[in-house]
């Protein structure tokens, strides 16, 4: 059987100005966010995951989804985690509340639970 290659007739839609301005300020805000979780240097992501404390590149996550009105550019909303707890907290296995000034982390199979005590204030990070 002949197939006709594929051609995409018009180009990838680019983001809206809007989205690119709130792109830049998610950006700016990860960036601080890693710096008060002991970020050092300039080229790369890596610092201490808020719940597992390892030293990893790590991701911005959104403790109430944009789905569920989260706002991704609320320092409160959004907790600096790694790889592996992002994937936790996305499939369900963990999951993130928020109480008082403190973040409270949830292993739902286990139901053990992690208080992370003012979450949104720079980690004190011993080397
Ligand atoms: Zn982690």
């Amino acid at each position: 059987m002949k197939r006709t290659e594929l051609k995409r007739r018009t180009p990838l839609k680019k983001l809206s100005k809007k989205m690119q301005k709130q792109r830049s300020q998610e950006v700016k805000l990860k960036k601080q966010m890693l710096k008060e979780q002991g970020k050092c240097g300039t080229d790369d992501s890596r610092a201490v995951c808020l719940i597992c404390g390892k030293w990893a590149l790590l991701d911005k996550h959104e403790i109430k989804s944009r789905g569920q009105c989260g706002d991704a550019l609320d320092r409160e909303n959004c907790v600096c985690i790694c790889r592996t707890c992002h994937d936790e907290c996305t499939n369900g296995i963990i999951k993130l509340s928020v109480e008082g000034d403190d973040l409270i982390v949830a292993w739902v199979k286990t139901m053990k639970t992690k208080r992370i005590l003012n979450y949104t204030k720079p980690l004190e990070v011993t080397a």
